[in-house]
């Protein structure tokens, strides 16, 4: 017996394409907490306007679109792609349907891009990254191709709300952080620049865990089969397949050439992924790889009627790209991880050296047509892989092959935490990858015998420099095989680059001489953090600015600087940010069934969970401040300024001291927003399963942001780039990025507090050596940690270990910054309250002077400076 009834069609019959719908469906509120304004004078619901002005105003392949077209398409990939009933259609099937017509565009574009790479064959730059976190892809595909407006008419047509089809999509989420996200970036950014541009990475079936809050406040992971529906914006390559060993034998044959036999081959498969530039036909590609048994695998059991013994050969093989490594800035040694490693690195290497064979050049000139970025050590192994390719199978001269391969590789680093730096044991890699330990220890051996010859007799020197760390086992230091395998060295900002040349690769300094390092300060693309997460702001200055080509040339933002005594641009922009404040609350209205007042301060912090991030500061200084008002007459806590704090990230499921953090802010939160003392002036949310999707919803609602990682340890950080994009103000620590953010905003822009950098290691030293109590550090922190054992916010007994890493070492330095950290936020709420014109300034400052944060910028610097590419237009 059937219980429910089907949903009514609200897809209509092709012939009625052009006339008006049926019955317009009534919109219900989408996750995203989206609403529609009404017309001031036609009363009408307005979507925020999401499409560029200039470019042509959409075009299909080329050609002009027409809505008309676009609706039959859709309709046309219900019934055939969907092979489903037009009249009985969900927001599902939809958004299927509206991300396959979508694709049709950009495979046209994908298409004449590769045919102009082929026929003007340029030089070609290739970004090897372990991680590429997208998020979702139809809003930004659209926006980038100029169809937004018109696939809104189309979908309005057919009965359904774009926005509730964008919200069917699921985060594409192949990555851990920034890291993952700067790759995103990247690649947005060299498509929009039409530079020959193609990114590599790995098609996890698992991508970044989903992470649930369980009813004691901690946190829950859960699998994230992202692939679970079908994927509209890949395209499996079956054609394109490479053969991977692992384990086997390697046999020298002399003139340093060996030969790599036996073991097992797992075969790569290519799933392409387009990527549109923003008004621009040009469209770039990700290729990820997909690791299937190689055909024909394990005939042997197979034949013998052994299927268990074939399946497991299958299994482990299908293994390799299940599941992406959950750690953030932390190393971890598992056989799994440097197979993963191996394989990408291998499939990218074998598909670049086969596309440059094409072109009928000699060896010799690669570098001239191929750079290789290594992000960050995931992808060192390239190094060896490529001297194998060229010594064992082209047989290309050692030396020559070295020269070659050292002019085609650069590496961006991306940390100077010890705990992060890969090192990986060399019985390890003598076992699954024998012929790159042959190598990697001749080229140790020549490389300590020319450090020998400039430094003669510093033997210590040179045992810092090996590529191999002694002891038992010994271990491979993967950042100085990546250092003297590429031409140039980066790091992502500039006071890390300075750490990176001053700490961890002194010695190469030294040895190679200044030009071999340089800094490219991070970017983010202000496609997806501006217009697409932010279309009020961006339709606001666009009004301004008379066009949108600020998105492509950020640097025009200044121009609203012409407008920030302006009361009524004032007035504005201060109506934007409001709507996007009520954004978020109906979010978390939603979802976590708080009431949220819009009229606070809301404060930010959002980032995976890291002690160096300092979460734990930011828990302590909401205590502080509850205390503070607990303290209060109820008319000294109306003087006050109200402030509803957010906190969202993932910890890694094995790190923990930042799942306990969570649980304390989540249990925290359950006091604090219940006391009906306060909850008037302070509420705190942590919201679940941070992603790219909720990052975009966050950060346009933002007043303050918080990036206060101990001054040194945060290479650069990208959200304090969002955030000040989008009038966020930035409270943080002098490190990374943050201060070249004050360096183009002005130093009165942002708030900063604590230590600086040269101050760290002296304090550390101190915690260890001359150990003086919290109490006497900071009497304040001493009372908020006295306060949760107390028992105040529950049992305190799980979070003795986090508390106990302030009492013992504090070796991020919580107790050294509290007090300067506590005065910083003292100054926010006085300004707040008391110079509401004072802050949109300073709001309308900030977004004006992040012109430099582009990725545009960034993509340019690489290109320019490192790989030597140029802009191939698709005519
Ligand atoms: C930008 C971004 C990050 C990086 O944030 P930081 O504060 O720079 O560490 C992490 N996760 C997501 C989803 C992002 O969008």
């Amino acid at each position: 017996m059937a219980t429910e009834l089907k949903r009514r069609s609200s897809f209509i019959d092709p012939s009625e394409i052009g006339k008006p719908a049926p019955r317009q469906r009534r919109h219900k509120r989408s996750a995203t907490g989206y609403l529609p304004e009404k017309d001031a004078k036609t009363g009408a619901e307005v979507w925020p306007r999401g499409d560029a002005t200039t470019w042509k105003s959409g075009m299909r392949g080329g050609v002009e679109a027409d809505v008309g077209e676009i609706s039959k398409n859709i309709v046309h990939h219900v019934q055939t792609s969907l092979a489903r009933q037009a009249y009985n259609i969900d927001d599902a099937g939809a958004y299927q349907a509206v991300a396959l017509a979508a694709r049709d565009d950009l495979i046209i574009n994908w298409n004449d891009t590769q045919m102009c790479y082929t026929q003007k064959a340029p030089k070609r730059a290739y970004y090897l990254s372990l991680e590429w976190l997208m998020g979702r892809t139809l809003d930004n595909a659209l926006l980038n191709l100029g169809l937004k407006e018109k696939f809104r008419s189309s979908t309005d047509k057919l009965g359904f709300t774009l926005e509730d089809l964008i919200d069917q999509e699921r985060d594409a989420g192949l990555g851990n952080g920034g890291l993952g996200r700067l790759a995103a970036c990247y690649i947005d950014s060299s498509a929009s620049s039409e530079l020959p541009v193609w990114g590599y990475g790995l098609r996890y079936h698992y991508g970044i865990f989903q992470q649930f809050i369980s009813p004691d406040g901690s946190q829950l992971e859960a699998p994230d089969p992202w692939l679970e529906n079908a994927n509209a914006w890949e395209l499996p390559r079956f054609d394109v397949t490479y053969d991977v060993r692992f384990f086997g034998h390697a046999e020298r044959i002399g003139n340093n050439r060996a030969v790599w036999s036996g073991g097992q081959e797992v075969m790569a498969v290519a799933y392409d992924v387009p990527i549109p530039g923003y008004e621009t036909r040009n469209t770039n590609n990700i290729r990820l790889w997909d690791s299937k048994p190689k055909r024909g695998f394990d005939l042997n059991s197979f034949n013998a009627g052994d299927y268990e013994r074939a399946l497991e050969a299958s299994n482990s093989a299908s293994q390799i790209t299940a599941v992406l490594y959950p750690n953030d800035n932390h190393w971890l040694g598992k056989e799994l991880r440097l197979k993963q490693q191996y394989f990408w690195t291998a499939a990218s290497l074998a598909d670049i050296v086969r596309r440059f064979k094409n072109l009928d050049k000699s060896f010799s000139e690669f570098p001239d047509y191929v750079a290789i970025q290594l992000n960050d050590t995931h992808p060192t192994l390239a190094i060896p892989e490529l001297m194998r390719i060229l010594v064992d199978e082209e047989e290309v001269d050692w030396n020559e092959a070295w020269n070659i391969t050292r002019r085609t590789f650069a590496y961006t680093n991306h940390t100077v935490l010890p705990e992060a730096l890969e090192k990986w044991p060399v019985p390890l890699i003598q076992n699954l990858l024998p012929r790159h330990m042959q190598i990697i220890f001749d080229l140790n051996l020549t490389f300590l015998q020319a450090v020998e010859k400039v430094f003669p007799k510093d033997t210590e020197r040179l045992a810092r420099m090996s590529l191999i760390q002694e002891g038992v086992p010994q271990y491979v230091r993967m950042a100085n095989l990546a250092c003297i395998g590429s031409h140039t060295v980066n790091g992502v900002a500039e006071l890390h680059s300075q750490l990176v040349q001053t700490n961890i690769l002194k010695d190469f300094v030294e040895f190679y001489g200044r030009d071999k390092f340089r800094n490219v300060t991070n970017g983010i693309t202000p496609r997806r953090w501006l217009d697409q997460c932010n279309p009020r702001l961006s339709a606001l200055i666009a009004g301004k600015l008379g066009s949108k080509a600020f998105l492509k040339d950020l640097f025009q933002l200044e121009g609203i600087l012409k407008w920030v005594d302006d009361a009524d641009f004032q007035r504005e922009w201060r109506e934007v940010k409001h709507a996007n404040k009520e954004r978020l609350a109906n979010y978390v209205r939603s979802t976590l069934g708080s009431d949220i007042n819009t009229d606070a301060m809301f404060d930010v912090q959002v980032k995976r969970i890291h002690e160096y991030k300092r979460q734990t500061m930011n828990i302590f200084g909401v205590i502080h401040r509850y205390l503070t008002l607990k303290a209060m007459t109820p008319a000294q806590r109306k003087a006050t300024t109200a402030r509803a704090i957010f906190f969202a990230g993932k910890a890694a499921p094995g790190y923990y001291i930042a799942k306990l953090c969570i649980r304390l802010i989540v249990n925290v939160s359950k006091i604090i927003n219940e006391d009906p003392d306060t909850k008037e002036y302070l509420t705190m949310h942590f919201l679940p399963d941070y992603s790219v999707s909720l990052a975009e919803i966050l950060i346009p609602a933002s007043d303050i942001s918080q990036h206060i990682s101990t001054a040194g340890t945060e290479a650069s950080g990208t959200s304090n780039m969002k955030f000040c994009l989008n009038g966020g103000l930035l409270l943080g620590t002098v490190d990374g990025a943050n201060i070249e953010i004050a360096e183009e905003v002005g130093e009165d822009n942002v708030f900063f507090f604590g230590h600086l950098t040269p101050a760290v290691e002296d304090l550390r030293h101190q915690h260890v050596y001359h150990p003086v109590p919290v109490e006497e550090r900071s009497p304040a922190l001493a009372n908020v940690l006295k306060e949760i054992q107390s028992g105040r916010f529950g049992d305190p007994s799980p979070y003795e270990p986090l508390l106990n890493t302030i009492y013992q070492n504090d070796y991020y330095l919580v107790s050294d910054d509290f007090d300067s950290y506590i005065q910083a936020n003292e100054i926010i709420d006085k300004e707040y309250k008391s110079d509401p014109v004072g802050w949109v300034k300073k709001s309308i400052t900030t977004s004006a002077k992040m012109g430099k944060f582009s990725s545009d910028r960034a993509i340019m610097n690489y290109a320019e400076e490192i790989w030597n590419i140029e802009k191939t237009t698709l005519d």
